[in-house]
């Protein structure tokens, strides 16, 4: 079976008092055991090695981005190398906000998913339509090319974890229901299936972002091809220990 993933993208939030107050929050919450769900939080970079240091072990931590080739003369940028090097397991790829505000396209994000691996990294890939694309018609259609120019480039996904996070789910309270969720899910592994192998179908983690709370991630978890959340505002809430819960 996939093992449940929760993660938490903290995003551009957070003072160091602030990150200190999450940090003992989700450090004292109960939650099942990491056979059973496995937990990664996403702070800003600079807070990472605080929030390694300071974290419960069993928790991970993820970069929310990282440069698309090897480090160099990349003014303001964040390479591979230097996540490895610092011991951070995860990188977040792809969030739209990066697709849409700093105009990541297909290709670029497929690069970076390829890069980071290479490195070592373990890579959460997101993908998702805008509301203008899902009013189209175009949701699978979207979402399978984002996955494509991903899978073009990536031979081994044991470290990839697919997140689907629809654009207009993204903090506006708007959540997709379950149906909506498991459709895409579906659809998604269906893709892999018939693209990728049947074994990289049935193990990969699709997992759901989009105004996830702990009033609607019951429901959406009990669906069969939804594997986890990608959890935005929620995550730096004491609810983040609830979601976590859902995985049981
Ligand atoms: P919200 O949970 O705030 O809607 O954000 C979801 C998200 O973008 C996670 O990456």
């Amino acid at each position: 079976g996939r093992k449940f993933f929760v993660g938490g993208n903290w995003k551009c939030n957070g003072t160091t008092e602030e990150v200190n107050k999450i940090v003992s929050t989700l450090n004292a919450g109960e939650v099942p055991s990491p056979d059973v769900v496995e937990v990664v939080v996403s702070p800003p970079f600079l807070f990472l090695p605080l929030v390694k240091t300071s974290l419960r072990p069993e928790f991970q931590v993820a970069a929310q981005n990282c440069w698309v080739k090897k480090g160099g003369a990349f003014t303001g940028e964040v390479s591979a190398e230097m996540l490895v090097n610092l011991s951070i397991p995860w990188v977040i790829i792809g969030h739209s906000e990066r697709r849409l505000i700093l105009m990541e396209s297909n290709e670029f994000v497929a690069d970076k998913v390829a890069y980071a691996l290479s490195q070592g990294l373990k890579v959460i890939a997101c993908i998702g339509e805008t509301l203008e694309q899902r009013e189209a018609g175009s949701t699978v259609a979207v979402v399978a090319e984002q996955t494509k120019a991903i899978a073009a480039k990536i031979s081994d996904w044991t470290n990839v974890v697919l997140a689907y996070e629809p654009v207009w789910a993204i903090g506006t309270g708007k959540v997709a229901t379950p149906a909506q969720a498991q459709e895409v899910h579906f659809e998604l592994r269906k893709w892999l299936q018939a693209n990728v192998s049947p074994e990289v179908a049935e193990s990969t983690r699709i997992i759901y972002g989009g105004s996830v709370t702990a009033a609607n991630c019951k429901e959406l978890a009990a669906q069969p091809d939804v594997d986890g959340f990608l959890v935005g505002g929620a995550s730096l809430k004491p609810e983040f220990i609830d979601i976590i819960k859902s995985a049981e």
